[in-house]
C-alpha cells in the first residue's frame, strides 16, 4: 500500500488570515488564480489580499477562469505568471480555478509548453501553491489532478503528475455560505461520487476504503438539510471535510466509470460535473451489486439506507428533472467513455454495451 498526501491541510474558521506565515514563506510575489465573480463576493479574495498586503508581498489577480477550464486559459495564465516572475500561486474557487491553477503551476515552469498540454514532456518543476476551495465538491485542493476541457477528443482530460499536489490547502467553510442550492447540491454529489467510486476502484486500499466510509457517513448525515437547503456553518464544515477526504481518496484510487461517462454529459450538454455523476451513479451501483452485493451493502450502511432504491430516491429528490438526450447521442457518449482510462479502474469489467445500457437506463424513459 502506498499513501502519498504531501499537501498540508489546515481547516479552521479564518484560517487564511490566521496563517500569514504560510504565504510569507512561499516567496515575494504571487498570482491569485480565481473565477470571475464568486471570490469577490464571499470574502476569500479580500482575506488573501489582506494577508499579502500585511506581508508586503506583491500580487496580481488572474480572475478569468471559467467553469470546465480550457487549455487556452491555462496557457494565458501561465504566460502572465511567467512574465511577472511570480514565486507562487494562490487558487481560490471551486474545482475549475483550482484545476486551472494546478496546470498553470506546471506550465509556468516549462518554457515551451504548448497546446499539446496533455502530451508535453514536462521537466518536473512546479510553482508552489496555496489552495482555498470555495465549493465542497472536487477535493482538488488535495489531488494531483488538473481536469481540462479537451476539444481534440471531445471530452475532459486529466493532467496528472505526483508532484502536482498543492503545497497547502486552507479550508474555511465561511466562504461557502454564499453558495446557492444548485451548486451546493451538485458539488456535494461530486464529493459523494468520489468517495463511492474510490471505494469501488481496483486501486482502493483498506485505508482509502475507511476514508471513503467516513466521508460517505459525513455527507449522508446532511442529506435532510441538503434537501431542505437549510445548512448551518457547521454543516458546511462537515461537507467541506467530506469533500477534502474524497479528494484524498481519489488521489489514490482515481475515479471510475461514473466520472468517465459524466464527462460527455458536461462536454456536450453542459451538465454540471457533480450533477452528471449523480445522474449516473445509481445505475453503475446496480451493475456492481450483481457481482458484489456485500460491497454495495457496506456503502448502503454508511449511507444509512437499506437498499439501492432508497439511494435512488434521495438522488432523484436532490437532482430533480432529468435532461432529454437522444439514443444516438448516448451511443456516441458510450463510444467516447469506453476509451477513458478510468473505465478500467472499476472492480467490474465494463463493455461499451454496458456503458450504453447505463446511459439508456438513466435517460430513456420506458415506453419511448
Ligand atoms: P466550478 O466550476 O469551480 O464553480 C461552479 C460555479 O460556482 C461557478 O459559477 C463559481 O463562480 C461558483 N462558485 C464557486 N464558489 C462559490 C461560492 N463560495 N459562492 C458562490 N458561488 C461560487 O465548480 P466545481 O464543481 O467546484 O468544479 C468543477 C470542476 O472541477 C470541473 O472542471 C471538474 O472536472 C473538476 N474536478 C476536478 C477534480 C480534481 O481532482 N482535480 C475532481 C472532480 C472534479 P465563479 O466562476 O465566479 O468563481
Ligand atoms: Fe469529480
Amino acid at each position: 500500500m502506498k499513501f502519498h498526501m504531501p499537501t498540508s491541510v489546515i481547516m479552521d474558521t479564518d484560517c487564511v488570515v490566521k496563517n500569514k506565515a504560510i504565504f510569507e514563506k512561499l516567496g515575494k510575489s504571487c498570482m491569485i488564480v480565481t473565477g470571475k465573480t464568486s471570490a469577490k463576493i464571499n470574502g476569500s479574495l479580500d482575506d488573501v489580499k489582506k494577508v499579502l498586503e500585511a506581508n508586503s508581498q506583491e500580487y496580481l489577480v488572474f480572475d478569468k477562469v471559467m467553469s470546465n477550464p480550457t487549455i487556452d486559459i491555462v496557457l494565458e495564465g501561465a504566460s502572465i505568471a511567467k512574465e511577472n516572475k511570480v514565486d507562487f500561486l494562490v487558487a481560490i474557487g471551486g474545482g475549475s480555478p483550482m484545476d486551472a491553477c494546478k496546470a498553470i503551476a506546471v506550465v509556468a515552469k516549462n518554457d515551451n509548453a504548448t497546446k499539446e498540454i496533455f502530451n508535453y514532456r514536462y521537466n518536473g518543476l512546479i510553482l508552489p501553491s496555496i489552495f482555498i476551495p470555495t465549493t465542497s465538491g472536487t477535493g482538488s485542493e488535495v489531488t494531483q489532478y488538473a481536469i481540462l476541457t479537451d476539444d481534440t477528443n471531445q471530452t475532459k482530460t486529466t493532467l496528472a503528475f505526483d508532484y502536482m499536489f498543492p503545497t497547502y490547502a486552507l479550508l474555511d467553510p465561511k466562504y461557502q455560505t454564499s453558495l446557492g442550492r444548485k451548486t451546493t447540491i451538485n458539488t456535494c454529489i461530486d464529493a459523494l461520487t468520489h468517495l463511492i467510486e474510490g471505494y469501488l476502484s481496483i486501486k482502493a486500499s483498506n485505508l482509502t476504503r475507511d476514508l471513503s466510509i467516513y466521508g460517505i457517513e459525513l455527507i449522508a448525515s446532511k442529506f435532510d438539510k441538503l434537501l431542505k437547503f437549510d445548512l448551518s456553518l457547521k454543516d458546511r464544515e462537515t461537507l467541506l471535510e467530506a469533500s477534502t477526504i474524497g479528494g484524498m481518496v481519489i488521489a489514490h484510487t482515481g475515479t471510475t466509470a461514473v466520472h468517465s461517462m459524466g464527462y460527455s454529459l458536461t462536454y456536450f450538454k453542459e451538465i454540471d460535473h457533480g450533477r452528471a455523476n449523480g445522474l449516473l451513479i445509481y445505475e453503475f451501483l446496480k451493475l456492481i451489486e450483481i457481482e458484489y452485493p456485500e460491497t454495495i451493502k457496506s456503502i448502503l450502511d454508511a449511507l444509512k439506507l437499506a437498499k439501492l432504491e432508497d439511494f435512488k430516491e434521495v438522488l432523484d429528490k436532490l437532482l430533480g428533472e432529468k435532461e432529454n438526450i437522444t439514443i444516438d447521442e448516448l451511443k456516441n457518449y458510450a463510444s467516447i467513455a469506453i476509451k477513458a482510462k478510468n473505465i478500467k479502474n472499476s472492480i467490474i469489467n465494463l463493455t461499451e454495451t454496458d456503458l450504453y445500457q447505463i446511459y439508456q437506463n438513466v435517460f430513456i424513459k420506458e415506453g419511448v
